[in-house]
């Protein structure tokens, strides 16, 4: 009887997080995926490529040296790094590798304001750069998030190369 539930429970609960994952896999590198909304998709890739996106959300693979950008495995449809308008910071060879989408402000400007302008929080290293200035993050971001995450990483990055000049 008591083997019986459990097995029962265990068995139900791998099925379901086999199909969640299932969905979320990167059909190319196998790496999970991030939930990226229709909108932010339509609005990233190439004109040409627009009426392909369809009207379902995505998901965004996170592997820097895998090509693919977005897809849904449910419709089998995929973009590709040269189908989208703009770089992907985490993907390699982004350039330029924007910190800030809307605002277009670059990791580079970003660092420079840490350390050679002496900013030393997000607030500083947004009156010296304008990152954020104009957020429309959900149409500009590739995650569809807000920048601000990115730009505190920059921070982040400047904070220790300041600290080990
Ligand atoms: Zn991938």
């Amino acid at each position: 009887m008591l083997n019986e539930k459990t097995n029962k429970s265990c068995c139900e609960g791998n099925i379901e997080s086999f199909l969640k994952t299932g969905n979320t896999l990167c059909p190319i590198c196998k790496t999970s995926g991030i939930k990226v909304k229709n909108i932010t998709v339509k609005h990233l890739v190439i004109n040409t490529f627009e009426e392909q996106v369809g009207d379902t959300d995505y998901y965004i693979c996170t592997n820097g040296e895998c090509d693919v950008v977005y897809y849904n495995n449910q419709t089998n449809v995929v973009f590709s790094k040269n189908q989208i308008k703009v770089p992907i910071w985490f993907k390699k060879g982004a350039d330029p590798k924007y910190a800030c989408y809307c605002s277009k402000v670059t990791e580079e400007q970003v660092i420079n304001a840490v350390v050679k302008n002496g900013a030393n929080d997000l607030d500083e290293v947004l009156k010296l750069t304008g990152a954020m200035s104009n957020p429309q993050c959900q149409k500009n971001n590739p995650l569809g998030k807000c920048c601000h995450k990115i730009i505190q990483d920059a921070i982040n990055k400047g904070l220790s190369i300041r600290n080990n000049i």
